[in-house]
């Protein structure tokens, strides 16, 4: 049987200021779930709140169909893994390993099988008799994954845990780590991390965190191509954010109309218009905007070219580009209608996804 993760309403305080507002989310079981923000906004705070290291001023959190709230850490069955590794120094890996097992005064028989069973999982089947000083950042993390492991966890909680890796290891930890998911489909992952790519290669789903409050939540493709709220939108990804007017199927944008598609926002109001660079194109098309070149940076695969629209900054990164524009060029770039996101002003929280 596998487990979800179910915040409801939860609310956290440090000295009269909140730090977590509210929060409703609920990670499906077998799910793994991203809490993407920027550093400060709360998610390490919401994952100690499943883990029971910190305590809600309000509001329930569920594991399953428990309720775990008023549990110690010890009993809700979750695994954790922070960014630091945390291995005791003075025990070698597989009395790491056993650390949690041991605690729950699991039997002796039964705790070698499921060390053994975790350190193949991770990998480190042979190096059991290291100790942690013995192995490399990777190695390290490795071992404590198989330690939250071994307790065969309902859910695994993940704090950063690449963070601490350069970024050549952390690029082959996250096809682990998806490995790993592959092979555990009933763990439930809640995942803590300030990277998108993190974030859009490894989870389900991505719950967006900004300022002590859930601002949106939904599968990586939908964050990416219908956010809801500029702060998704310039989080996940790079995003044209441009100050629109709306009309009746179309938007007013520095004194040109574009055909965009304008949903329910009201006519009259000032909105924003989500453009992703790479869906930019150079020349005419449809919803063509004149602009002058103000820099052009070569990037290997593709050229990002910043044009000076009548005061504001479109992005386009351009494929295949043999001759790009020098500095000062008058160009014309145009995007598809169904390739805009039109923002309503104000919007925030994530109501209506979940
Ligand atoms: P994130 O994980 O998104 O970086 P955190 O959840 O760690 O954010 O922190 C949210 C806010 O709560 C921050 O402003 C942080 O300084 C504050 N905070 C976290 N832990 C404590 C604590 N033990 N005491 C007081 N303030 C804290």
């Amino acid at each position: 049987m596998s487990s979800g993760i179910r915040f409801d309403r939860v609310s956290v305080a440090y000295d009269g200021t909140t730090v977590l507002d509210t929060l409703d989310l609920t990670v499906r079981p077998g799910e793994v779930m991203a809490l993407l923000g920027p550093s400060g906004s709360g998610k390490t705070t919401a994952l100690r709140a499943v883990a029971g290291f910190v305590r809600p001023a309000s509001g329930r959190v569920f594991i399953g169909d428990r309720d775990v709230t008023d549990l110690p850490p010890h009993r809700r069955g979750i695994g954790m893994v922070v960014q630091q590794y945390a291995l005791f120094p003075h025990m070698r890996v597989d009395a790491n390993v056993a650390f949690g097992l041991k605690a729950r005064k699991t039997p002796k028989s039964e705790t070698a099988e499921r060390v053994a069973e975790a350190l193949e999982t991770t990998g480190m089947a042979a190096y059991a008799r290291r100790y942690p000083r013995e192995l490399s950042g990777g190695q390290q993390q490795r071992v404590a994954i198989a330690r939250a492991l071994a307790i065969r966890p309902d859910v695994l909680l993940l704090d950063e845990p690449l963070s601490a890796l350069d970024a050549q290891l952390r690029s082959g930890m996250l096809a682990e780590l998806a490995r790993l998911h592959r092979e555990l489909p009933d763990v439930s992952v809640l995942y803590v991390t300030h990277d998108q790519v993190e974030a859009l290669t490894l989870a389900d789903r991505i719950a967006v965190m900004d300022r002590a409050r859930l601002q949106d939540c939904g599968t990586p493709q939908e964050l990416y191509r219908r956010p809801r709220t500029e702060f998704t939108a310039s989080f996940v990804g790079n995003a044209n954010l441009l100050p629109v007017k709306v009309g009746s199927g179309a938007v007013t944008f520095a004194g040109r109309e574009l055909s965009v598609a304008t949903g329910d926002a009201a006519p009259g109001a000032h909105a924003t218009l989500c453009v992703r660079p790479h869906l930019v194109g150079l020349g005419d098309g449809p919803n063509a905007l004149r602009g002058r070149i103000a820099e052009v940076q070569w990037r290997g695969a593709t050229h990002r070219l910043y044009a000076d629209v009548d005061g504001h900054r479109v992005i386009a990164d351009l494929r295949e580009l043999r001759q790009p524009p020098d500095l000062g060029d008058d160009v014309t770039l145009h995007f598809a209608p169904r390739d805009a996101v039109l923002l309503a002003a104000g919007v925030t929280g994530a109501q209506g996804r979940r």
